[in-house]
């Protein structure tokens, strides 16, 4: 896996000063390295009953579209408020400084489904944990949250349900 890791980038102070940012676009634009990781996350569900894979704007599209196309699964969106067409559910989080929202369509996920999320970084664990409690009010069966890396020592995954978390890399 430190082959994986070695090619995302650090870039220092972004997006503000003193943050150093898991930049993995470099990864993304790798073929090997980009197949072998929709690869490697995508073993872990074949075989289960996944209904849809939700993907988090804009990284976690990336990602949610290749597992779902691995896995024969739909792909649903969580977007930025006023992005999505029809009707949605929001859903508000606390940000370091004030706060931020998501949207799903309503009937995007039906009662009972076998959902899971992705996404490309687990930091603090608020924007996975907002979108856990939107396809818990829709109904879904929330199988797994699964990222591509983990921040491990922000401890983002306490905030989401225990058992039900998986990164790839681990930082
Ligand atoms: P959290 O809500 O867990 O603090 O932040 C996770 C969200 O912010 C994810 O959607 C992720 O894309 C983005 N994010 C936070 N830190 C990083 C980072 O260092 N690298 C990347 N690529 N995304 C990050």
């Amino acid at each position: 896996m430190d082959d994986l890791k070695s090619i995302i980038r650090d870039v220092p102070d972004f997006p503000k000063k003193g943050i150093i940012f898991k930049d993995i676009t470099t990864l993304l634009a790798d073929a090997k390295s980009f197949q072998r990781m929709v690869d490697l996350l995508s073993h872990r569900y074949i075989g289960q009953k996944i209904d849809k894979v939700v993907g988090v704007e804009a990284r976690g599209f990336i990602i949610g579209a290749a597992l779902a196309y691995k896995l024969g699964a739909g792909v649903v969106l969580v977007r930025k408020p006023g992005k999505l067409p029809s009707e949605t559910f929001s859903k508000s989080y606390a940000l370091e400084y004030g706060s931020d929202t998501l949207e799903i369509h309503k009937d995007a996920i039906k009662k009972g489904e076998k959902i899971l999320l992705a996404d490309d970084v687990l930091a603090t664990g608020g924007t996975m944990s907002a979108v856990v409690d939107m396809v818990n009010v829709l109904g879904g069966d929330l199988v797994e949250c699964c990222f591509m890396a983990e921040l491990e020592f922000l401890k983002g995954r306490s905030k989401l349900p225990q058992g039900k978390v998986f990164s790839l890399l681990k930082f």
